[in-house]
């Protein structure tokens, strides 16, 4: 989402004669688009300002502007602007303000309605995989997220809105959509009467690329007709992004999740019964205020009882604001760690066993890009989302096939089959 936040205002920035600067140096503005979710790489924000030279404009978007406003200017002297989740849009205007005047300021205000960019966005960084905002911000207020701070509340983008940009993206040659959201699964537009399902329908039935894609998904809002249209569609990838956080019950009503662990795993089943072929990847989230280790046993039966294709773990991270934060944070920085390692650990063992099942088979690839350590390897990606190498001058955005033979917990690695 913040990759494609930053691509919006690289367009609007474009279209008003700026050049995008690859070299940090040579730029005279830096814009940082921040994200608040853990604190960690928010504190990242203030020392990577610290280090530039005055000389330059830095601006500090996205989540973190949001939350921290003028507290930032305060903290730093070195940045220039606040723009918050909702104020990316005047870009442009707030750039040639601080040129003109160059003073200091902050634009950090909620919007209520769906707000459109520039639908025909041409500074994407990906020439293959288009991503398409389908809803901005989120109602769910889990207990420990700070989103629902720095995006405000659900805003749904109108269904033609959507089509056209996915026309657009066609059109240019993109051989995949990735629908974005907090939870696209909550989707709606109601003038039209429609819901996510039907949006993936529409889509799959008129727009002609190889792989449609959405994430995140809430666990909470599962619908049957989900499950119906994936089935029916073979270009709706069949891998979701699912993040169960835990694997405990009595942690995920903690976290205000809505579901328990058997609703989760009786979903999982519904579709992997029903949608063969069906691969599943997760956020978890170790060392909640609370979790024992039987609870977080529990997590690590989930991983195994699952089998995910790939997961994003994280040690909790207490955020202002939210809920969990006046929670008592009892768990020791070195038990979190080890339950981090745990995860990581019986994460990659699964993911061993898995790719090893890939050896001696030949999979579709999509090629994503070249290997910058060895200049006559592409890299490619399956339809389950997995990394695999191979020697090739196969162009970015073609799709090959790559008969594996050897492999490592993150990637594959075979050689090119030209049929
Ligand atoms: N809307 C998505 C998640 C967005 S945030 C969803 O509900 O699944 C991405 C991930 O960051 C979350 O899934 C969660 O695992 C992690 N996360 C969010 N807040 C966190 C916190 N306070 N500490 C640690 N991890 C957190
Ligand atoms: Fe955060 Fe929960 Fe909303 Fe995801 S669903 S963005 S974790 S509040």
């Amino acid at each position: 989402m913040n990759v494609n936040d930053s691509e919006k205002m690289r367009h609007i920035l474009e279209n008003k004669g700026f050049v995008y600067g690859t070299e940090e140096k040579d730029a005279d503005i830096i814009i940082i688009n921040s994200c608040a979710v853990r604190e960690k790489p928010q504190d990242k924000i203030f020392s990577y300002a610290g280090r530039m030279s005055r000389e330059k404009i830095i601006i500090v978007a996205g989540c973190v502007a949001q939350s921290e406003k003028e507290k930032i200017l305060k903290r730093n002297p070195n940045i220039d602007y606040i723009v918050g989740t909702h104020q990316y849009y005047y870009i442009d205007e707030i750039v040639e303000e601080i040129v003109s005047r160059r003073r200091s300021g902050v634009k950090a205000g909620f919007t209520r309605k769906w707000q459109e960019s520039v639908p025909d966005i041409a500074s994407r960084t990906s020439l293959v995989s288009g991503y398409i905002s389908i809803m901005e911000g989120c109602n769910n207020f889990c207990s420990y997220c700070i989103v629902p701070f720095t995006r405000g509340r659900e805003k749904h983008r109108p269904f033609d809105k959507i089509m056209e940009e996915a026309r657009y993206l066609k059109s240019k040659g993109y051989k995949e959509i990735i629908l974005l959201g907090q939870n696209v699964n909550n989707w709606e537009d109601l003038e039209k009467n429609m819901k996510f399902p039907a949006l993936l329908d529409e889509m799959a039935n008129e727009i002609d690329v190889k792989w449609i894609r959405f994430i995140t998904s809430y666990p909470g809002y599962y619908d049957d007709d989900l499950i119906r249209i994936m089935a029916t569609h073979p270009k709706i990838a069949r891998n979701i992004h699912f993040p169960a956080q835990s694997g405990s019950t009595r942690i995920l009503k903690k976290m205000n999740r809505i579901y328990s662990r058997s609703q989760y795993l009786d979903i999982i089943k519904k579709f992997k019964k029903n949608v063969p072929g069906i691969s599943f990847s997760s956020d978890f989230i170790v060392g909640y205020p609370g979790e024992t280790d039987y609870d977080f046993k529990l997590t690590l039966s989930l991983l195994e009882q699952v089998e995910y294709e790939n997961i994003f773990s994280f040690i909790y991270s207490p955020r202002k604001h939210t809920k969990a934060f006046k929670m008592d944070d009892n768990i020791k920085m070195e038990v979190k760690k080890d339950r981090l390692y745990k995860v990581q650990e019986l994460q990659e063992s699964i993911q061993l066993k898995n790719n090893r099942a890939c050896i001696g088979h030949t999979l579709e690839v999509l090629v994503t890009g070249r290997n910058p350590r060895k200049k006559d390897e592409m890299i490619g990606r399956t339809e389950s989302y997995r990394v695999v190498n191979f020697p090739s001058k196969t162009p970015v955005g073609d799709f090959t096939f790559v008969k594996i033979d050897h492999v490592g917990p993150h990637s594959l690695r075979g050689s090119e089959v030209i049929p």
